[in-house]
Order: C-alpha cells, then sequence, then structure tokens
C-alpha cells in the first residue's frame, strides 16, 4: 500500500497521524520531540499541532509532572498530550477469588474503579458477568458513553500464549479451559481487547507508575491468592517460548508438602500462596480464618501471624534465590494482596536472599514494596490497552465514522 502522491488531503491525513502516534506512544512530547522522531518539518508540525489543539484532540501541558507512561525524563515546559477527555480505556483484572475493574482516561489516569471478592476460578461466567455490569456502572456514574472507550486490557491468573489471546495449554485454571477471553469481551463491548498475565501486567505497572520507575531489569513479585511473577529485561516483559515464564508459584519449594492445583507437590503457591497462609494460622484461630484475617493480624502485631508471613518470605526468598542467580535483577519489587503485609515479609525474603545468594548478588539485589498495592495489575491492563491502540483508532483521529469496533483485525492480545 503505497502513498497517493499527489494527494495532498491524504499526505497531511497521514502526517497528522503520525503527530498523533508520536504523542501517543510517549505519553507526552513537545513540538521539537515530534519534529525529530517524524522527520517532518518544524512548519508541517506546527500547523498539524495547531489544528489537532483547536479541534481538543491534543492539549498543552505546562507543569513538570512527567506522564507515566514515558519513564525518560528531560523534557521542556510546554508538553502536548492527547486530550485525555477525548477517549478512554477500561481495565478488567481477574484475580483467584476478586475482580477488580477500572476506566482511565488516555492518558491512563484512572477515573473510577470497583472491586468485588468473587470465586474467579469456579464460576468464570459469574466473574465475566459481574466485570461486564461494573464497567457499564462505572461509565454511567462518569456520564461516558461506551462508545468513547478505544480500549480494553483484561488481565489473567493464568499464562497467556503470546500473540493468540488464548491461555497456554493445559491451563492451572481448570474452570478457564476454553475460555476465548478476547472474543467474548469484544461481544460484550464491542472494544478491542487485549489480554495478558496479571503479573506481567502488574510488572508492568509497576515500571510505568510506579516502584519499578526508571529499572529496566527487575522482577516483580504478585503475592495474593495466587502466586506469580513478572520479569522485566532491558525494559521488555519476558514471556519465554510458551508464555509461561514468571510462574514463581510453582516453583516446587517442599518436594514433601501439599499438591498443587497445577499437579505438583509443594510448589511455592502451596506454602505461600493466600489459602496457605490462612490455613497455617487456622489451628491457633480457627478453620474459617482467612488471608484478610492474616493480614489484619498481622498489621496489630500478632506473634502467629507475623511468624506465618515471615516463613512465607523466606519461602518466596527460596524460590527467588534461583531467578535472581540466573538473571542478576537490580530490584524485586513485590505486590499483591500478601504483598501489603510490608516488612515482616520483605524480611524474610531479604535474610533467604542474603543467605543463598553469592557475593555481589547479595549485596545489589534490593527488595521493595510495590508502590500500586492491589492496583498494579488493573493498572497494567489499563497500559496494555494504552501501548496496543494504534493512533488511528482513537477519538477524532480519522475521518467521522470510524470506530474502533470497525477497524479490521481489531481484536487482538498481547501480554506483552
Ligand atoms: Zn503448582
Amino acid at each position: 500500500m503505497g502513498n497517493a502522491p499527489g494527494s495532498l488531503e491524504s499526505l497531511r491525513r497521514t502526517n497528522r497521524l503520525r503527530v498523533l502516534q508520536t504523542v501517543q506512544s510517549r505519553g507526552a512530547a513537545s513540538r521539537a520531540d515530534i519534529v525529530r522522531l517524524t522527520g517532518l518539518s518544524r512548519t508541517t508540525v506546527s500547523s498539524l499541532v495547531a489544528d489537532l489543539l483547536a479541534e481538543d484532540l491534543l492539549v498543552e501541558r505546562t507543569d513538570q509532572q512527567p506522564l507515566p507512561v514515558s519513564p525518560n525524563g528531560g523534557r521542556p515546559a510546554t508538553l502536548l498530550t492527547l486530550n485525555p477527555g477525548s477517549g478512554g480505556y477500561l481495565g478488567v483484572h481477574f484475580g483467584h477469588d476478586s475482580v477488580r475493574v477500572a476506566v482511565a482516561d488516555l492518558s491512563c489516569t484512572v477515573l473510577a474503579e470497583e472491586q468485588r471478592d468473587v470465586a474467579v476460578d469456579e464460576h468464570v461466567r459469574d466473574s465475566f458477568g459481574y466485570a461486564h455490569r461494573a464497567a457499564l456502572r462505572l461509565l454511567e456514574q462518569l456520564d461516558l458513553p461506551a462508545s468513547r472507550m478505544v480500549g480494553l486490557g483484561v488481565a489473567v491468573s493464568a499464562p497467556v500464549r503470546h500473540g493468540s489471546g488464548t491461555l497456554a495449554s493445559p491451563s492451572p485454571l481448570k474452570g478457564w479451559d476454553d475460555v476465548d477471553v478476547a472474543g467474548e469481551w469484544h461481544r460484550r463491548l464491542h472494544l478491542p481487547v487485549h489480554v495478558g498475565n496479571d503479573a506481567n501486567l502488574g510488572a508492568v505497572a509497576e515500571w510505568m507508575f510506579g516502584a519499578g520507575r526508571g529499572v529496566d531489569d527487575f522482577v516483580y513479585v504478585m503475592l495474593s491468592d495466587g502466586v506469580g511473577s513478572g520479569i522485566i529485561l532491558k525494559g521488555q516483559v519476558h514471556e519465554g517460548a510458551t508464555g509461561t515464564a514468571g510462574e514463581l508459584g510453582h516453583v516446587v519449594v517442599a518436594p514433601d508438602g501439599y499438591v498443587c492445583r497445577c499437579g505438583n507437590r509443594g510448589c511455592l503457591e502451596t506454602v505461600a500462596g493466600g489459602r496457605a497462609l490462612a490455613l497455617a494460622l487456622s489451628q491457633a484461630r480457627g478453620p474459617d480464618t482467612t488471608l484478610d484475617d492474616v493480614l489484619r493480624l498481622t498489621a496489630a502485631g500478632d506473634v502467629g501471624a507475623l511468624r506465618a508471613v515471615e516463613d512465607a518470605g523466606r519461602a518466596v526468598g527460596h524460590a527467588l534465590s534461583g531467578l535472581c542467580t540466573m538473571l542478576d535483577p537490580r530490584l524485586i519489587v513485590v505486590g499483591g494482596r500478601t504483598g501489603t503485609a510490608g516488612e515482616p515479609l520483605l524480611e524474610g525474603i531479604r535474610a533467604t536472599l542474603a543467605r543463598e545468594l553469592s557475593p555481589p548478588l547479595n549485596r545489589s539485589v534490593r527488595v521493595v514494596p510495590g508502590a500500586l498495592g492491589t492496583r498494579a495489575e488493573v493498572l497494567g491492563a489499563i497500559a496494555l490497552a494504552h501501548r496496543e491502540t494504534p493512533a488511528h483508532v482513537l477519538p477524532g483521529a480519522t475521518p467521522a465514522g470510524a470506530l474502533p469496533g470497525a477497524v479490521p483485525g481489531a481484536v487482538r492480545e498481547h501480554a506483552r
């Protein structure tokens, strides 16, 4: 498909898209950035930007607050961004036992969100129904028509086969076998849908917005009901050959322990997952003890809860030591619901890494809490939708009528 030489209008439309694409991919860009990155002349950029400002598709930012989607600093004062109010993204995170839904504007700023405990693994369809109703409810609260949304990111607690949108098979989530996540959500919301593994997306969010900003080699550990990790190497998520890289929860740490839902025995998740932590305290606190009870007791300084959380941290540290030896990350970011336990957990991880790693690794790897808490995964889903939305589906980027749902091949999925 070549250009249409001689068609000034066509050329201008192409250049306009390049300007929007440049601003979108960087989150914010000055006019000089656009000139440098597109190779267009200063005059052309100036004229196109003036049009886009007049049409409210771009806005000028004069503050120095860096946008989360462009971690590189050093920007001049006047930055252009997409007009955040001209559209937005939806994000959904399906954990094992909870669902979180968020609506964000085009700058990835969350406008509204909702979370509910749902037994996702056992009731996939119910959890989809809840998330769908929550998304519509949030849009209604915000008085935003669904047609303004340009993409949906979905984070799932299972490995996602790269580029296929399907879960890697066999999936450790039995109820999710044969569920076409992207297709199902496209049918529900008529939006381009992008699906990724939740720990990988949590890593992306901490890298873009949180504790991993400015660090291009780190491991995000998601400790919740399930246990997973996302590995960022040279600023890219490392997915592995089958999309299962970073499945830390299924590293064997107790060969004689409980059988895991994956079928192996003694996986980290059977020792440090939410159910394992609740079980560890159930003798002392009764059979109905939950992970939330454990976290509440830990915060209150209960000796038994502190012991359980520290022991879980040691098991996580043991599983991480091999990973650190092989990959030499600069940073370990600990997130997820159990991650909110803070220092007792982190101390368990640090003590084990200090003992099991050889110098200089044992001194170079820092272990820090995540900055985004239990929201990291849904923020990562929004970041995924943002990154995978091409400029030509943004509102106003094409002549009226070309809406996202009408873009051929718009249902795409990535765990990147
Ligand atoms: Zn397992």
